[in-house]
């Protein structure tokens, strides 16, 4: 499924550029305590934001979701439920992902202030921004890790990390107040060239598997496992912060090269 989650309402009260805010969504994935649900829309509404995804969450809807909102249940009632986190981010153009262990992935971090401002600045000129949790046990899997821009780290005391997932949703929605309370324009975003319209995260995550068959087709792993390439090119290409014409270009240029390999023989190894 890849219905594209059409902006809430105003989702600043008190209209901070309520423009950037309603750009704004958290997404829950996977939750197991239906309670934590409750807390983040809870924690979600006191901060002003208004946009809750769930992913696949164990239990829900469940009556102890709707006790721990406490007042909440509009942004309750409201959350969107979906079956993958590519289907909660998938027009998004700036995924980050909120994990409790500090640089276990190769993705670059930020801390939340940052994460916030990142955030902002993204919504403000007129992208989709999410921001991602994981489970309580288990937290983000790395595929999940995979699927985000970057990686957001609270600098909790290093030997005991993990928050309750409410409670980091609090932070870092928190946080998100703070920069658009701060100043972020509120002016509506200027109008994008066509040319030079932000890839959103389905259009990167179709360019990352034609990137990965086609590294396949020219035999570039040679026998070693691909993951460890992958995430490197896909750190490299979310530095690049690419466009919808820059990744048909690159598509482009892969297509030429599947051909390539194709005639060159059909398979793996043969080109050597
Ligand atoms: N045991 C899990 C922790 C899960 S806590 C693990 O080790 O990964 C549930 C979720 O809350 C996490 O997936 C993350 O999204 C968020 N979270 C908890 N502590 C955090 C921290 N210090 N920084 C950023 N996110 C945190």
């Amino acid at each position: 499924m890849n219905t594209p989650l059409s902006p809430h309402g105003a989702a600043f009260a008190d209209s901070v550029s309520p423009g950037a805010a309603a750009r704004l969504r958290v997404v829950l994935v996977g939750t197991q305590h239906p309670g934590n649900i409750g807390a983040a829309a809870r924690a979600l509404k006191t901060m002003g934001l208004a946009r809750l995804v769930l992913v696949a969450p164990e239990d829900y809807p469940a009556d102890e979701a709707y006790r721990r909102a406490a007042g909440a249940d509009d942004l309750l009632g409201d959350a969107l439920v979906v079956d993958t986190l590519a289907d909660a981010v998938a027009d998004c153009h700036l995924v980050l992902g909120c994990t409790a262990r500090s640089r276990r992935v190769q993705l670059e971090e930020h801390a939340p202030r940052q994460a916030a401002a990142l955030a902002i600045g993204r919504a403000a000129a007129g992208g989709e921004v999410a921001l991602v949790f994981g489970r309580e046990r288990t937290g983000l899997s790395n595929e999940e890790l995979q699927l985000c821009h970057a990686a957001v780290h609270i600098p909790a005391n290093p030997e005991y990390s993990s928050l309750n997932l409410a409670a980091a949703v609090q932070v870092l929605a928190y946080e998100l107040r703070i920069a658009l309370l701060d100043g972020v324009p509120v002016a509506e975003p200027v109008p994008v060239h066509p040319d030079e319209v932000p890839a959103s995260h389905a259009h990167l995550e179709g360019f990352f598997t034609q990137l990965g068959d086609t590294l396949d087709a020219i035999d570039f792993h040679k026998g070693r496992a691909p993951d460890s390439a992958m995430r490197k090119l896909r750190r490299l290409f979310a530095k690049a912060d690419l466009n919808e014409q820059e990744v048909r270009l690159l598509r482009g240029i892969l297509a030429d090269a599947q051909r390539m390999a194709r005639l060159a023989g059909g398979g793996a190894g043969s080109l050597s």
